[in-house]
């Protein structure tokens, strides 16, 4: 195994054999301006120099495909969790459809760093009984000035909410690719355990 650029990776995706088991839908959810459509941006490729492979579903929709640790696998990524305009009903739209979430605050933002403690609770009471896959996302990682949670406070949260714990930076692409790679695997671990 051996790393390779995601653009290259992404380029030789093919469809799988396994059809449809290696398509996950992964939901970005957090408070606003946090960096959720940022992240998305670059999981879409809109910085890429050429052409992505990536395929704008619709307005906050997007798809990838990846290899992950020799195994192909495709994200479906929705950033439609503050999207005013679609009222509320939106957001039970979002807490039932993923089969993954990306709980996002910013290092900068207190706030934000409870609020998705909320949102981990509220996940977990929407979706009872399932061991749903979650990373909890530190982004803003670039504004060490402005840090307001410390990275040892983010990873315990994460160890309470029971999920995996990032710090990422859409600004200086640091770490968004671990991101989604990290995501694809915590899928996969639940799903060959269930296999077993
Ligand atoms: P959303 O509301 O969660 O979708 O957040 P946006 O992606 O719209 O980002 C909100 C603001 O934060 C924008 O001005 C972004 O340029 C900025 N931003 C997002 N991610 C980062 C980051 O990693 N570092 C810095 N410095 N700014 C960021
Ligand atoms: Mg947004």
């Amino acid at each position: 195994y051996y790393r390779r650029s995601w653009s290259s990776e992404s380029s030789d995706s093919v469809i799988s054999s396994e059809s449809g088991s290696n398509c996950y839908r992964v939901v970005l959810i957090g408070e606003q301006s946090v960096g959720k459509s940022s992240l998305a941006n670059i999981f879409a490729g809109v910085h890429d120099s050429i052409d992505s492979d990536c395929e704008v579903l619709g307005e906050d929709t997007y798809e990838r495909t990846l290899m992950v640790d020799g195994e192909s696998a495709t994200i479906i990524l929705l950033d439609m969790w503050d999207n005013k305009r679609e009222g509320e009903w939106i957001r039970d739209h979002c807490m039932q459809v993923g089969d993954a979430y990306l709980i996002v605050y910013s290092i900068t933002d207190r706030a934000s760093f409870e609020k998705a403690s909320e949102l981990r609770i509220e996940l977990r009471r929407a979706r009872q009984k399932e061991d749903i896959p979650i990373i909890l996302v530190g982004n803003k990682s670039d504004l060490v000035r402005c840090r307001e949670v410390s990275v040892a406070e983010g990873r315990a949260c994460a160890v309470v909410f029971d999920c995996k714990f990032i710090e990422t930076s859409a600004a200086v692409q640091h770490n968004v690719k671990e991101l989604f790679e990290g995501i694809v695997r915590q899928v996969r671990l639940r799903r060959d355990s269930k296999e077993k």
